[in-house]
């Protein structure tokens, strides 16, 4: 479960369209990445998916039911941000638990998928730490565990590493599409990083002025660019 289909979507800000008009399906268990140059609509996109801000226009599905005016809580999708802002007054664990604890859901329950997601993100040793006691890239695994606990539909990240020092980076990119692999979830993530989008996506969405310019495989864009911009976006000989 996480198929997402967009269909001639659209937002406005005020008078001013930032996106235009957008037609996309998602498979579930797809890696997609967004891509293109900064204030093309990526993060609004991402955020409309993810309910944060509305659809002007047009209308959205997960898995055939239109969620256009649901908000996140009902939306299943979690998004993970590059600004982790993790608890600092509470352990690792504390971290992670939290949003299932304040859905009620009993100690034992919490603990175990706790547990389950520290050993996918190899955080066992780190739990009863304090983020403080951390690294950049530990309090990344962090933030991504706290979504992982409560099985989203489908993880939504907007350039997630870009904070991260360039060999962390490489490091927890690979840590993603192990994370992937292992849960076989949906994943939409944006990037304005072309090896990022090259090595992570199953497709990459080139976005250019709030519109798709191509939707293809890291291969198709790469062999067969539709056009100059996407040529020059990914850096291929065209
Ligand atoms: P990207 O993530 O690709 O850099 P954004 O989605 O953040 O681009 O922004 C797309 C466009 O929408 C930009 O021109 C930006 O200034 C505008 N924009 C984003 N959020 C708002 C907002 N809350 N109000 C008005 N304009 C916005
Ligand atoms: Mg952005």
């Amino acid at each position: 479960m996480g198929a997402i289909t967009l269909s001639k979507v659209e937002k406005w800000f005020g008078d001013v369209q930032v996106i235009k008009g957008v037609d996309l399906e998602i498979r579930d268990g797809e890696f997609v990445v967004f891509v293109g140059p900064s204030g093309c609509g990526k993060s609004t996109l991402l955020r409309m998916i993810g309910g944060l801000e509305d659809t002007s226009r047009g209308a959205m599905l997960i898995d055939g039911v239109d969620v256009t005016d649901h908000p996140p809580a009902k939306r299943g999708l979690t998004m993970v941000f590059q600004s982790y802002a993790l608890y600092p007054h509470m352990s690792v664990r504390e971290n992670m638990g939290f949003s299932l604890k304040t859905a009620g859901a009993p100690a034992a329950e919490i603990a175990e998928k706790v547990e389950a997601a520290a050993a996918v993100l190899k955080l066992e040793p780190y739990l009863d730490r304090r983020p403080k006691d951390l690294s950049g890239g530990q309090r990344q695994r962090v933030a991504i565990g706290r979504s992982i606990v409560r099985a989203p539909t489908a993880f939504l990240f907007d350039e997630p590493l870009s904070n991260l020092d360039a060999a962390l980076r490489v490091e927890m990119r690979y840590e993603i599409a192990k994370l992937h692999q292992s849960l076989d979830t949906t994943m939409i993530y944006v990037t304005h990083d072309q090896v990022e989008a090259m090595t992570l996506a199953d497709r990459i969405v080139v976005l250019e002025f709030g519109k798709i310019a191509q939707v293809g495989t890291p291969r198709e864009l790469y062999e067969t660019p539709a056009n100059l911009f996407v040529a020059q976006f990914i850096g291929s000989p065209k």
